[in-house]
This record gives C-alpha cells, sequence and structure tokens, in this order.
C-alpha cells in the first residue's frame, strides 16, 4: 500500500519491471540493449527471477536476510543500465521504447523491495532494521537519478508533445501522462538555477523539519506534567498513580508525580482525573507544547518552513505549496480541499455548542458551577455515553471469533456482492506462522489471485493495519495479484477463543476493502493498478466496504456467540449504531480543525508566510485561520496545534495538505452507502457494478468521472454529515437522531496507517 501511495512516476518506476514479457511479446528495452551496445547484467540469487510458486507468491524459505544488500545493489545497477539503453537507443522515442520501457524496468528492484519492506513492517528483525536505514537513502537517490535524469526526459518529453498524433488507448495515455508529470513534478523543466535553489530549499527544509520534529518530541517527552499531590491524581489507576511517582523520580523530582503527554491535544488520563485543577494543568501543558511556553518554541521554524515549501511552489510556477503539493490528488486544488471543509463547518459549530450545553448540565447535575471546558469534556462526554448506550465492549466481542470474522463475514460478503469463494491453503511458505493463506476465486470459478491475513500483534510489527502486494496484477507481465492484510489484534492465550474487539471487525472489513481494489486490478501497467491511486481516493474503497460489517444479512451470518452459537441481539447493534452519532462536536470537530488548519498553512503564498515574522503572528494565524470559519479552538481546539502537527511539519513533506484526506475519502464512502441502500443493498448486482466502476479501475482515469459512473452522480457531502450526526441547516437536531445507515465506530481511518 506504502508504494503505491508514493506511486508517482519515480517511485512507480523504482517499483516496476523488467525481462522478458510473457506472451512472446516484443521487449522494447532488450530491443536497444542491441541497438546500442548496451548491456545490461543478469542478476543472480532468488529475486533475479520470478518465483516458481503459484501466482510467483515469495518464497520465503529460499531468501536469508544476507541475501538483501547484494539483491538490492545488483538490482538498482540493473534497472540503471536499463535506463541507459533506453537513452542509448538509436531510434525515435516512442511509447514502446520509452515510456513502456521505463514502465518495465527495474522488475528485480521491484522483486526485492516488495519482500523486504513487507518483512520490515510486519516481522522485522534488527538486522532488517539495520539494512533499511542502509538502503533507504540509496533507495531514494537511485529513484532521483531516474526522475532527475535529463537526457531521459529529453525522451519522455518527445513522445509526450507527439501524444495528439498518437493512437493510444486511454491507459497507455494515462501512463503517458503521469510518467511526464511526474518528472516534471520532480523538477525536470526547471532551469540549473531554479533546480539549485530546489536543492538548497529541500537542504534547509530538511534541517528544519527535523529541528521541529525533535523539538515536538522533546516537547511532548521530555516536559512531563509535575503534581505536587497523590491527590491531584484522583481518579487515576494504582498503576497509573505508581508509573507517576516513578517517572517523577528519574525525571528528578522524587516524592511528587509526573505524567507524561501523549501525541496529541487530548490527553487519555484526562477522564478519569477527578481534580478539575489538575486537569486543567494537565491539558494546558499539551495545548501549550512547543509554543514558548516552556523554553521551547517551533513557531518561527514553522512560518521559515511554509514560507520555504511556498518558495519552492513558486519555483515550479504554482501560488502555494498545496498546488504544488496537489497535482494528482482526486480533489486538486486547494480551494476544493477548503471549501469542501468549509461546508462542514456551520453544522459543527452548531453541535458543538449543543454538545457543550449538555454537558455543563451534566456537570450543574454532578454539583459543579462551571461551564465545559475541553479539559473537562470527555469526563462527561464518557459518563454520559456509557448511561444512554451502555456499551459493554466485553460483552460484545463474545460474538466476534476471528476466524468467523474472517470467513463468515467478510468472505460471505465478498460472494454476496462480487460472487468470490476462498479456499484455505497450507502449502506454501509463509513469514511467520501465524500468516494464513487463501487461493480467492472470481465469480467464474477461475482463480483471482492469492491472499495472505496476518492477523496478531507481536514485537516485530509496527502499529496499525494495511494492505500491500507481493505480486501487482498486470497484462503487460501476465501476472496475477497476491495481496496481504496486516493488523494488530491481540492474540488470544493458547487455548482460549480467539475473540477480537468490534473495532477490529471493522478494520477486517476496510483492509479487505483494500484487497478487493488489488484483486479487481483489471490493467496493463503495474503503476496503475489496483490501488495506485490517489491519497484522497485510496481509502475510499477501503472505508465502504465497513459499511457491510453490520449489514444484518452479514452480521447474522458471522457474529455468533463462541459459547451458545447466538446470533448478537439486535439492540446490541443497534447501541454501537446511536453511539456512533455521540460527541462528533469533539470528535469530528477536532479532526476538521487539524484538517483546516494543514491546508491554511499549506495554501499560503511565499510573501503571506514571510509576513509570519513574529511568534505572536503566527499564534494569530492559526487562531483566525479557524475562528473566521466560525470553530472555537478554546472551545474544541484541533486535534494537533501547529507547533505541535508532526504530520505536517515533519519529515520531506509527511501528510502536509493531505490531513483532508481522511475526510474527503468519508465523504466518498458515505455517499456510496447511500447509493447501496437505496439500490437494494447487498446484491451482486450491486457488487458488479461497483467492481466494473471503481475497483476494477485502478489509477486509470479521472476519478470524478469514476464515481460518475459508478452514482450517476458527483459526491455529495450530506450523508457524511448525517452519518455524522450533523445536519445542516438543523441547529436544533438531536444528537441522538438515527437513521438506517450502519455503524461508524473507530472509522475515521486513524486504525488505518495507510
Ligand atoms: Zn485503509
Amino acid at each position: 500500500m506504502k508504494a503505491h501511495i508514493l506511486a508517482t512516476t519515480a517511485a512507480a518506476a523504482l517499483l516496476s519491471a523488467c525481462t522478458t514479457a510473457p506472451g512472446g511479446e516484443m521487449d522494447p528495452i532488450a530491443d536497444a540493449a542491441v541497438d546500442a551496445g548496451v548491456s545490461v547484467p543478469e542478476g543472480t540469487g532468488y529475486f533475479a527471477s520470478d518465483s516458481d510458486l503459484p501466482f510467483l507468491a515469495p518464497d520465503f524459505s529460499a531468501v536469508s536476510e544476507d541475501d538483501y544488500i547484494p539483491a538490492f545493489e545488483q538490482a538498482m545497477a540493473i534497472q540503471k543500465a536499463e535506463i541507459e539503453a533506453i537513452k542509448a537507443n538509436p531510434a525515435e522515442p516512442t511509447f514502446a521504447n520509452t515510456i513502456v520501457a521505463l514502465e518495465k524496468s527495474g522488475r528485480m528492484l521491484g522483486r526485492v523491495s516488495r519482500v523486504f519492506f513487507a518483512l520490515t513492517g510486519s516481522n522485522t528483525t534488527d538486522r532488517l532494521d539495520e539494512i533499511n536505514t542502509e538502503i533507504s537513502p540509496k533507495l531514494t537517490a537511485h529513484g532521483d537519478s531516474i526522475t532527475l535524469d535529463p537526457e531521459l526526459f529529453a525522451r519522455v518529453k518527445a513522445v509526450y508533445d507527439n501524444r495528439a498524433a498518437m493512437t493510444m488507448t486511454p491507459e497507455d495515455a494515462k501512463l503517458l501522462e503521469n510518467t511526464y508529470e511526474g518528472m516534471v513534478h520532480a523538477g525536470a523543466l526547471l532551469t540549473d538555477a531554479q533546480r539549485e535553489r530546489v536543492k538548497a530549499i529541500n537542504s534547509e527544509l530538511s534541517t528544519l523539519t527535523t529541528e521541529f520534529s525533535q523539538d515536538a518530541r522533546a516537547a511532548m517527552s521530555d516536559q512531563p506534567v509535575i503534581f505536587d499531590n497523590r491527590s491531584d491524581l484522583a481518579g487515576l489507576s494504582e498503576s497509573d498513580i505508581r508509573s507517576a511517582a516513578d517517572l517523577a523520580t528519574e525525571k528528578g523530582f522524587p516524592g511528587k508525580y509526573a505524567i507524561a503527554l501523549q501525541n496529541t491535544t487530548q490527553q487519555p488520563l484526562l477522564p478519569s482525573m477527578e481534580n478539575r485543577a489538575a486537569r486543567e494543568k494537565l491539558f494546558m501543558a499539551s495545548f501549550h507544547r512547543a509554543d514558548g511556553t516552556t523554553d521551547i518554541d517551533t513557531r518561527q521554524l514553522i512560518a521559515r518552513i511554509a514560507e520555504l515549501r511556498a518558495e519552492k511552489a513558486a519555483l515550479f510556477g504554482e501560488p502555494d505549496w498545496a498546488t504544488y503539493a496537489m497535482w494528482d490528488r482526486m480533489a486538486e486544488t486547494p480551494k476544493t480541499a477548503l471549501d469542501f471543509m468549509e461546508q462542514m463547518v456551520p453544522p459543527l459549530a452548531a453541535t458543538q455548542r449543543r454538545e457543550a450545553a449538555i454537558l455543563t448540565e451534566a456537570i450543574t447535575a454532578d454539583g459543579g458551577d462551571y461551564e465545559v471546558k475541553p479539559w473537562d469534556w470527555y469526563r462527561y462526554a464518557n459518563k454520559i455515553k456509557a448511561e444512554r448506550y451502555d456499551l459493554d465492549e466485553d460483552a460484545m466481542m463474545e460474538y466476534f471469533q476471528l476466524d468467523k470474522v474472517l470467513e463468515d463475514g467478510v468472505f460471505y460478503m465478498a460472494e454476496k456482492l462480487y460472487g468470490l469463494t476462498f479456499e484455505r491453503r497450507t502449502d506454501l511458505p509463509v513469514y511467520h506462522p501465524d500468516v494464513w493463506t487463501y487461493t480467492v476465486f472470481d465469480r467464474d470459478g477461475s482463480e483471482l489471485g492469492l491472499f495472505y491475513f496476518d492477523p496478531f500483534q507481536r514485537p516485530s510489527k509496527r502499529g496499525g493495519a494495511w494492505m500491500s502486494n507481493f505480486v501487482d496484477q498486470s497484462d503487460l507481465w501476465g501476472t496475477k495479484p497476491v495481496i496481504y492484510n496486516v493488523l494488530n489484534i491481540p492474540k488470544a492465550p493458547e487455548g482460549e477463543p480467539q475473540l477480537v474487539s468490534f473495532d477490529w471487525v471493522n478494520t477486517t472489513f476496510h483492509e479487505f476493502g483494500h484487497a478487493l481494489h488489488g484483486f479487481f486490478a483489471d490493467q496493463r501497467y503495474e503503476s496503475l493498478s489496483g490501488t495506485a491511486t490517489a491519497r484522497d481516493f485510496v481509502e475510499y474503497p477501503s472505508q465502504v466496504h465497513e459499511m457491510w460489517a453490520t449489514w444484518p444479512e452479514v452480521l447474522r451470518n458471522y457474529a455468533k456467540h463462541y459459547q451458545t452459537g447466538e446470533t448478537i441481539p439486535q439492540a446490541m447493534v443497534d447501541r454501537i449504531e446511536a453511539a456512533s452519532k455521540f460527541n462528533q462536536g469533539y470528535d469530528f470537530g477536532e479532526t476538521v480543525a487539524a484538517a483546516l488548519l494543514d491546508m491554511k498553512w499549506a495554501a499560503l503564498s511565499k510573501e503571506e508566510a514571510a509576513a509570519l515574522d513574529t511568534p505572536e503572528k503566527v499564534d494569530a494565524f492559526e487562531r483566525n485561520s479557524l475562528e473566521e470559519l466560525g470553530l472555537e479552538i478554546d472551545l474544541v481546539p484541533p486535534r494537533y496545534r501547529s507547533t505541535y502537527f508532526n504530520h505536517i511539519f515533519s519529515g520531506p513533506a509527511g501528510y502536509s495538505a493531505g490531513y483532508y484526506s481522511y475526510l474527503w475519502t468519508e465523504m466518498l464512502d458515505r455517499d456510496s452507502r447511500k447509493w447501496f441502500r437505496e439500490n437494494g443493498g447487498l446484491t451482486r448486482e450491486n457488487g458488479d457494478h461497483y467492481r466494473a466502476t471503481v475497483l476494477s479501475r485502478g489509477g486509470t482515469m479521472d476519478y470524478f468521472e469514476m464515481f460518475e459512473n459508478f452514482a450517476g452522480r458527483q459526491p455529495e457531502i450530506t450523508p457524511m454529515l448525517e452519518a455524522r450526526g450533523l445536519v445542516p441547516g438543523d441547529e436544533a437536531a438531536d444528537s441522538e437522531v438515527s437513521d438506517d445507515g450502519p455503524a461508524n465506530v473507530g472509522s475515521t481511518g486513524d486504525t488505518s496507517v495507510d
């Protein structure tokens, strides 16, 4: 998945392929090499050729850790030679001898990268981590050397400039466009002087964003909040209090108590803390992180980062960083993303005021004489939620056994919608004994691909859940998809039933939604295949599949009590549904505020960013950005304030101008659920239609057009607002208002990293 999301042309070329094409097709690279006398070296070892296993599945038993470095080095050398051969071709540049040849280059590199990065994610070792550190910068440099190669670009441009005179399939045209635009985006059209300036900007940005992440980390980890008395921590568990005492001693405050800050503005211990002054102290320390309240202050840093990004965008002829960064997104421009988010603000602000009034009432009933503040919010919201909805997670889990969730829930849904069937197999090598493998059969009974399911948490796995491919579907190579889903479900002790929480049930449906996007891929080129789509699109097909987790027919088929076999009571499911609309003013509001803040920063021109030349102006910019729209930053502050917003100010670009993507795909998702509900729900006809219009299209066409082909119209925001309990234009709406939609607990995207 990750490789796909990053699949601009450079990364795509990096992960694509070379050698002999199946079906006796001409191989442009081999021909060019012969003509130009450039010799492409042969690889050696396991990764030099395709796997012998069914579907070209990786043979984990044939690879050792010592194989990776030599395989990477060889694979890069081979691709380098392939690129030289393309450039040295004496024939005029054509689509086949340049664009397709580039797409086909680096096949060995694709093989080794897919296996290596799958393992560093889900079953790493110290040695693999070391190799990763060593090889990653080399891979980046290798990718840059291709994307920024002027001779290669000259050939690509020659083909591109001639495109009007060429006969191409729409997919060919898209590949050409992506290849050309990807290189332009990397700087191929800049003058030497501009390119020098971009390099200098990148280098300064690299220093500043590293400094930012170190400061933000220090403000979080090195500056815990110190409390003098045990009574300040009243309400916390004994073990939390003991940890606080230990941390205080460790930090040089023996006899006191210290609470470490967590990443987000809200802090997880706040709801349990009885002492209001202590709550305020903890919250304010979080809210004022890295804003000069202590000796750490990132405000000038972020203004400078914003200015440099805007300057870089200007060198590419773009008005702001967001416009530059969003070149390959569905939303395309910051205005589209901002307009979209701004539509949510009025109903959101109304809901926040309504929720605040309800919470203040609860505070009064509890004997308090103050209005709710952010540090009180979850303490009272959680109380009301527990009373109203009586959600008993442990009781619910007894209806969710992992193997049934997958085989009788997820696979059942895939059969009803798409006609797929599954066969467990035990003959394939896996990288860990807890990985399950299945052959997936298509609606006509033919083999569609292979599915690997790696459900359990373990120390060698990073957090979250994700999907990716060991083999991409491609007609050019004649390959079928080999796909894995990785989750982090706590493993039950030996001999006990493997039960999972409802959040993990949802995530299992979500990740399989990504898998279906990969299985139904029907592309010629790997770099456009399956999930190789825009960042603000790729989460849409996965999110929409969460709807089936609570679809009555599906639910009845898998959610059965592990002892009695009884089906989950409808009332229990209804309570999840109702609870999912509770407290959205805050839950949803803090995400919207963060996404708006991200886009406001990214939409600054160079001059506007340069004008933020004092820390106070940075503060004012942040506050105004939200308040001018009608959001009260002191009532519901953003999930991350600018001074510790790691997603957008750490690393090379991170999620900068991209945090809105979760909301954008949720809009597409909710609107699509509405379409399914209005058209008969879980039917083969609906599934086949969705497969034909969306799931089989990869990144080959305009995303708005794709959506319109599916729904018969452009996407609308209202179903999303309704699902969140936010009804536009209806300020008096009860937050308990319910429709026949399915539940949405924990599906805001944070459970899934990809
Ligand atoms: Zn996802």
